[in-house]
């Protein structure tokens, strides 16, 4: 039989009263893996540009990526997608007109390199409606879409999450449980122990779990959002026993396992220039610290870097904690490669990158100059005045002749990477605990197993 590719991408299905959207393409998940739907692939999560200011909360856009006998199959799950949305977003998010552009789109086929180039882009750049425009115009005939509300910014999400297939480079995955709509908004009743000893036992295969710091779990979300908690690590398997070790005192009437980007760095572009740090974008740069870092009200330590021609701010904000301390110990001279989101200039700032890590490529050696010992006794000499020579104040030797002498002092700081405590990390940002583990690639067609838990137990994908 004959089979066709199918992508369907979705953003911007939430409000900020309620809803999320991957609650709701994994509600829509569970009904088509419960009709036999075969995937591809995990159903992809992927963060898109954290410097979008639009963005509800982690600018997330979620795919399901499958094969389907015919076009008109095809068309027909697209139309149930639709028509889903306007159910969701009535049911979790009454004023989404308000506030929300959601967007349904499906690619038919294998994914084309201009989308593949839009969702790359859409990573770590603005991208303006018009750029949407000019792609919908080329793409005509394979893509369909949808925008429910009054606006097509969630189309940009929606497409970009279709255009990263993820299939080269690094992934991570996320097992997601979603919580009973009576129980949004409630205090998460999930056990802190349990969590803990979750993170005893799987931690080196899991991300971001626990602060310990601060004594607080990091697996779960504040607020009124349909999400209990998610996990995240480097294979499911891990990710589903992790979840079993849970003691969890409400009920789970979903859980889906999503591919995704997260903790991969994937987001930052490299750059050369800074006059290529345009405001929202995600950049790295290697670049020189050209003034001390300084702690400003607030508790944020701030310095600048240049590029030889260009010089900008770079902050390592309050929550940060400790991280702060690294950044104050750099100096002017130092070689460091720094990476995170670009802040618009303001009346009191100029363009500023919000650090998420840095790499400390050399640290320059501090040279001090000290006074010369004298050559009878071994006593430190004084000076005498300017250009007057120096004066040992143990045995009265003279010298006219004798000059400060230059010591290099070795630095606190060593070269090598540092990271923000586990609390401050946002989405895309890769713990320097995943150097080394990075993947290399995804097969074009998978056939997933465990990817959706109804009440605990698998909806299997494979007979
Ligand atoms: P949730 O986590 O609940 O899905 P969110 O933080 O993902 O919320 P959205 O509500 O999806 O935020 O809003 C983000 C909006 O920004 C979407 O409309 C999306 O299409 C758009 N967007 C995403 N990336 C870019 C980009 N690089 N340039 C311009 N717009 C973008």
């Amino acid at each position: 039989m004959r089979y066709i590719e199918i992508h369907v991408g979705f953003d911007d299905v939430d409000s900020p009263s309620g809803g999320c959207t991957t609650h709701y393409a994994s509600l829509l998940l569970a009904k088509w893996v419960k009709r036999g739907l075969e995937l591809i692939d995990y159903p992809n999560l992927t963060r898109l540009n954290p410097g979008v200011p639009w963005k509800t909360r982690g600018n997330g856009s979620v795919v399901i990526r499958a094969r389907v006998e015919s076009e008109d199959r095809a068309k027909d799950l697209f139309e149930e997608a639709l028509s889903f949305i306007y159910e969701y977003l009535g049911a979790y998010s009454e004023d989404w007109k308000k506030y929300s552009q959601p967007a349904v789109a499906m690619y038919v086929g294998e994914v084309e390199d201009r989308i593949k180039w839009f969702g790359s882009k859409a990573l770590y750049d603005i991208v303006p409606i018009s750029l949407l425009e000019l792609l919908l115009d080329k793409v005509r005939g394979r893509l369909y879409y949808s925008i429910p509300g009054s606006g097509k910014r969630g189309l940009i999400g929606a497409i970009a999450g279709i255009g990263n297939r993820m299939l080269r480079g690094d992934y991570t995955y996320e097992l997601v449980a979603y919580r009973s709509p009576d129980y949004i908004g409630s205090e998460r009743k999930v056990s802190k122990e349990s969590i803990i000893a979750m993170d005893k036992l799987y931690g080196r295969d899991t991300i971001l779990n626990y602060d310990y710091e601060t004594d607080r779990p990091l697996i779960m979300p504040h607020g009124p959002d349909p999400v209990l908690l998610g996990i995240r690590g480097e294979e499911p398997d891990i990710l589903l026993k992790a979840f079993s070790k849970l003691d969890i005192y409400e009920p789970v009437p979903l859980a889906v396992v999503y591919r995704t980007n997260q903790h991969t760095d994937q987001h930052l572009k490299p750059i050369n220039n800074l006059k290529e740090a345009y405001p929202y974008r995600s950049i790295k740069i290697y670049a020189q610290v050209s003034t001390k870092p300084r702690r400003i009200l607030g508790g944020h330590v701030l310095f600048k870097i240049t590029d030889g021609s260009d010089e900008i701010d770079v902050a390592a904000y309050q929550p940060t904690g400790g991280f702060r301390d690294i950044v104050e110990m750099l100096e002017p001279g130092d070689l460091v490669e720094v990476m995170g989101v670009i802040r618009p200039p303001s009346s009191r700032h100029g363009r500023t990158l919000n650090l998420e890590k840095i790499h400390v490529v050399m640290a320059k050696p501090k040279i001090v100059l000290e006074n010369p010992k004298c050559p009878k006794c071994g006593a430190r000499m004084k000076s005498m005045g300017r250009n007057k020579g120096f004066k040992c104040p143990k045995c009265g030797f003279k010298s006219k002749s004798a000059t400060k002498i230059k010591r290099v002092v070795k630095r606190s700081l060593e070269p090598g990477w540092y990271e923000p405590p586990p609390r401050a990390f946002k989405h895309l940002m890769k713990p320097i605990k995943r150097f080394g583990r990075e993947k290399e690639g995804f097969p074009k067609i998978y056939r997933p197993g465990t990817v959706v838990l109804v009440e605990g137990r698998s909806l299997s994908i494979r007979s």
